[in-house]
């Protein structure tokens, strides 16, 4: 058995709000108490309605924001959340719903891939430059596009752009919290499949939240549900979606129309079938 790229034991946090004078002070366990074991070339979804915690889970294990309490393992070593060392913050990456508000308007994109090797190595500028051009060609974007600004990218090709970046340093997991949540149904699909396709070629790890059931039926080999900070249920894509255990998760799904990506392609396609 090899080690886990991830594990996750009893992982806490509190919130402390208000205590101002019109509003009481008040506690909010955002998580409470999460366990699980990630191994390499898997994907873990996590999902949920909005406010039950799976951001916060997500900033605790990309070393964003420090636990409450308990403990984050990461390839086997414990993370000391006080004292994250560079090596450690490597080993995560995380990719956000809206990639534009974390990319540098002035910065061209060809620098943007590079940047993480600039701070992080001592790579010569032609070495850098080079990786940052091949990320490019491997997240489907074209070699014109190395000297292009933020601005001039479609919300599609900034996420392509944001998951280049997060895979320059070559992370062991990657956590991508809504990723597509944004994204027209059929660039969705183009950004489902980039993900897959990525994570063949480089048996890369990742927890994908979201709170959209039908696009993580396509993407997971194991799925988290989350109801108020906790985690109601933990099993493989199909024993969650063929038998779903807790009555949270059953109400999740009775909520959602029943539509997969394969559905939507297939509604795209009749689309562009009567237009023509
Ligand atoms: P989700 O990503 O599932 O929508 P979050 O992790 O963002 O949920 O939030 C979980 C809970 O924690 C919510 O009740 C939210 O209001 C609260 N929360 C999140 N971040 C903060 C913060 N920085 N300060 C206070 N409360 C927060
Ligand atoms: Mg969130």
């Amino acid at each position: 058995m090899s080690t886990p790229v991830l594990q996750v034991k009893d992982l806490k946090r509190d919130y402390h709000t208000g205590g101002g004078l019109f509003r009481p002070a008040r506690i909010v366990h955002a998580v409470k108490g999460v366990n699980f074991t990630l191994d390499k070339g898997r994907t873990l979804a996590v999902v949920g309605e909005s406010g039950c915690g799976k951001s916060t889970l997500a900033r605790m294990i990309t070393l964003i924001d420090e636990p409450t309490s308990g403990d984050i393992l990461i390839d086997g070593q414990a993370v000391d959340a006080r004292h994250v060392t560079r090596e450690m913050r490597q080993k995560v990456q995380i990719v956000f719903q809206n990639p534009y508000g974390s990319l540098n308007p002035r910065q061209k994109i060809g620098d943007v891939l590079a940047e993480p090797l600039l701070l992080n190595t001592d790579m010569p500028k032609s070495e850098r430059q080079d990786r940052a051009r091949a990320m490019l060609a491997k997240v489907g974007l074209a070699p014109e596009h190395f000297n292009r600004y933020p601005h001039m990218f479609s919300g599609g090709q900034r996420q392509r752009i944001a998951i280049a970046r997060a895979l320059m340093l070559n992370p062991s997991f990657l956590v991508l919290d809504e990723p597509v949540s944004a994204l027209d149904l059929s660039v969705q699909a183009q950004i489902l499949n980039l993900l897959k396709d990525l994570q063949d070629e480089f048996g890369l790890t990742y927890v994908f939240i979201s709170h959209d059931l039908s696009v993580v039926r396509y993407i997971a080999d194991e799925v988290m549900v989350m109801y108020y900070g906790d985690v109601v249920e933990h099993d493989s894509r199909d024993a969650v979606f063929g038998n779903p255990q807790h009555s949270y998760t059953r109400s999740l799904f009775a909520a959602t129309p029943r539509s997969d990506v394969e559905s939507i392609k297939a509604r795209l396609a009749r689309k562009a079938a009567l237009a023509i």
